[in-house]
């Protein structure tokens, strides 16, 4: 028998663990269905980052403030090297960190298994190989349903001195993307994201990793693992369907400019959480602040593509003049009314009837590149 008292999340990625989180501080009683055997499982370890750019409220102030502690790994980005297409290195740097490294995956410290311990510490009922069927959920938090983004990753262990944190922003390298190489505190991460001809992912990312590794000639079989992972690109009207909220990539809540998803799915799993709580409609509340970052997210993902690699010479050249690169960044966030005329000429040319695999239905995407075959998807077992 269904105890309606109960709330059920589908999925324990950072946006349902963080609607948990909110719900089960609330007193209220929550299970969070994870398909998969453990939290993070299409990670590989792998450094990411929390932007620290997208919002005024700086990612401490705004962890707290939706109630999530940092028993994590959690390191400041101040400095980088971006390299242009013609190989060009150039140095940014901030005062202010803009962003926070963080590990991912099914491993001790990162942000799963952080969020994790917080839900289960608060009596959240977290159940793994327990797929849940979103008619059966109170709140979809299921990921990304389509791969609109590719990535493939590999990680491994480094000395604990070595400090990278470079990026290589070259459409001949990652179409559409880029690829990164970050080494702190003993771990490393070599990735390549690409938005177009997937097909050809492997050839992207060897050759973007024989150019890695001429600049840093470093040993990368230390603790080797190799994972494919994807992300959503596609804009809402609406991210409830049958009264369900859907947070964090299960309803389209991504940074379209550079895929950083994280802090969407926190924000998203957290207003879920406050619209059950406050019984307000979850759509309002996210309408609140989401669709100008939308509009603004995908005019400068248009603006990415379209400017080709010159333009990408020219992010690179002012990102690296500028005296803040943090200030630099957070202007791009900014909302223009020129970037809200170039969202309103591409959302036409993405009108999507629903088709592919977004949910809820009435949206924008690119579905044809959601058509591609694309590598089998997660972690490479048996290196
Ligand atoms: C290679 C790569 C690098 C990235 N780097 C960054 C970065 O540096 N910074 C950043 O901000 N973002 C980054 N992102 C994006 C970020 O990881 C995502 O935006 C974020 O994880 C989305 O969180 P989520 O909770 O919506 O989904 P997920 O993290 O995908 O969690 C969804 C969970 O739901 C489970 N699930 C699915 N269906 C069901 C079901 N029916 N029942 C039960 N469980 C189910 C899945 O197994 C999964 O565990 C990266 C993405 C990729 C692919």
């Amino acid at each position: 028998m269904i105890n309606d008292d109960i709330i059920r999340i589908a999925g324990a990625g950072p946006s349902g663990l963080s609607a948990a989180i909110a719900l089960a501080r609330a007193g209220r009683k929550v299970e969070v269905h994870e398909s998969k055997a453990d939290v993070g499982a299409r990670f590989i370890g792998d450094l990411q980052v929390i932007e620290n750019a997208s919002d005024p409220e700086p990612v401490p102030a705004f962890l707290q403030r939706i109630g999530i502690e940092t028993n994590f790994y959690v390191r400041p980005g101040r400095r980088a090297t971006f390299y242009d297409a013609g190989g060009r290195a150039r140095t940014v740097s901030s005062e202010e960190p803009y962003c926070y490294f963080i590990h991912r995956g099914p491993i001790e410290g990162s942000l799963d298994r952080g969020l994790l311990a917080q839900a289960t510490a608060l009596g959240v009922d977290v159940r793994f190989r327990s797929r849940l069927d979103p008619a059966e959920a109170t709140i979809v938090a299921t990921g990304p349903a389509s791969p609109d983004g590719i990535a493939k990753e590999i990680t491994f262990a480094t000395d604990q001195s070595l400090e990278i944190v470079d990026v290589w922003f070259n459409h001949d390298l990652s179409p559409g993307g880029y690829s990164y190489l970050f080494a702190l505190d003993g771990r490393a991460t070599f990735g390549c994201a690409i938005v177009s001809d997937f097909k050809n992912i492997e050839d992207y990312f060897d050759h973007s990793l024989a150019v890695a590794l001429k600049v840093h000639p470093i040993d990368t079989s230390r603790e080797l693992r190799t994972g494919y992972s994807y992300m959503n690109f596609c804009i809402k009207e609406s991210a409830t369907l049958d009264g369900r909220p859907y947070v964090g990539e299960a309803g389209g809540f991504q940074d379209y400019l550079f895929g950083l998803g994280i802090r969407y799915a926190l924000t998203t799993g957290n207003l879920a959480a406050r619209s059950i709580l406050e019984s307000r409609d979850f759509d309002a509340l996210w309408k609140e602040q989401w669709p100008k970052k939308a509009e603004t997210s995908l005019a400068n993902r248009v603006l990415y593509e379209i400017a080709g690699n010159a333009g990408l010479r020219s992010f690179v050249k002012q990102a690296s003049s500028a005296r803040d690169f943090h200030a630099y960044l957070a202007s791009w966030h900014k909302p223009r009314w020129w970037k809200s005329a170039i969202a309103s000429i591409v959302r036409p040319l993405w009108r999507n009837e629903g088709r592919c695999l977004h949910k809820p239905a009435v949206h924008w995407c690119r579905s044809k590149d959601s058509q591609v075959k694309v590598p089998p998807l997660g972690p490479v077992e048996n290196e």
